[in-house]
């Protein structure tokens, strides 16, 4: 997710990249690289993306290694092999039902212990201390839920062997990056941007709450609109993606899964946050 005020600048240096990679892909780039074409935008869209600002990005891991990925909605990434896994798992849904809490159909297998790492490697990936106690904090807000999921938290350098690892990419930005589910575990790279640790715990306790949110299959609420980071909210398409009973109609300013975040999150579920997650799980 990102803070909602950099939406702007956020859009506008897309854009630019894309023009740039555009520009440089021919020369430089091997023919295997990944490109948002029509036939690629056509089945993001099909799952009920907004599509919008959909670009080729790297996901950079805890060792500094990279690959290249498919980002929408500022922060949710997907490889080629995952878009398929979703376009196999897709149900199609009641069409009335949209504007509210919102899941993919790739989900976490329930009644288990998922594994949490919080890196405290070098190299500029380890959780600072303020990120440390915010992910203690966003772990307690999982494990305080009524569901067969619990979180189990350990801070180390040995991040390999965990479902979840929760690390630091120094690039300066406000926000965070994740995935959704894939073949019934949670999504395992949760990256938060350094420039967090410039916002209070609290604050940061709601990003890695919300990264961690898609890490188990939770959509943006406010994907339709993006009405979190100052948009319009004119809906990007007719219809939404998986409803969950149970959950509101329309904007709901509490959810934790807005698109963009503020300076003044307190770090907490939402009410329907609760209600979404314990109907999952
Ligand atoms: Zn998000």
């Amino acid at each position: 997710m990102q803070f909602s005020n950099f939406l702007t600048s956020a859009m506008a240096m897309a854009f630019f990249m894309v023009l740039i990679s555009s520009c440089s892909k021919d020369q430089f780039e091997q023919s295997d690289s990944l490109q948002v074409t029509e036939e690629v935008k056509d089945k993001v869209e099909g799952l009920f993306f907004n599509i919008d600002d959909m670009v080729v990005d790297e996901i950079t891991y805890p060792d500094g290694t990279t690959d290249e990925v498919f980002k929408v909605e500022n922060d949710i990434v997907f490889t080629p092999e995952q878009l398929e896994e979703m376009i196999k798992n897709f149900v199609p849904f009641d069409q009335e039902l949209n504007e509210r809490q919102y899941r993919t159909n790739n989900l976490v297998s329930n009644n288990q212990t998922i594994t949490v790492c919080g890196y405290t490697g070098g190299g500029g990936y380890g959780l600072s201390n303020k990120m440390r106690t915010a992910l203690s904090w966003a772990v307690n807000n999982y494990n305080a839920l009524n569901t067969g999921l619990n979180f189990s938290l350990t801070y180390t350098t040995n991040y390999q062997p965990y479902e979840m690892v929760v690390y630091r990419i120094p690039n300066g930005q406000a926000g965070g990056v994740a995935g959704f589910p894939s073949g019934g575990n949670p999504y395992k790279w949760i990256q938060i941007f350094s420039g967090m640790d410039n916002y209070d715990t609290n604050t940061v306790e709601h990003v890695i709450t919300h990264e961690m949110g898609h890490a188990v299959g939770l959509r943006h609420t406010d994907w339709f609109s993006r009405q979190s980071c100052g948009q319009s909210g004119e809906s990007a398409g007719p219809d939404g993606a998986v409803h969950i009973p149970g959950t509101p109609t329309g904007y709901d300013s509490n959810s934790v899964m807005l698109a963009c975040f503020s300076s003044n999150e307190d770090g907490e579920f939402g009410f329907y946050d609760r209600v979404a997650l314990e109907f999952l799980y």
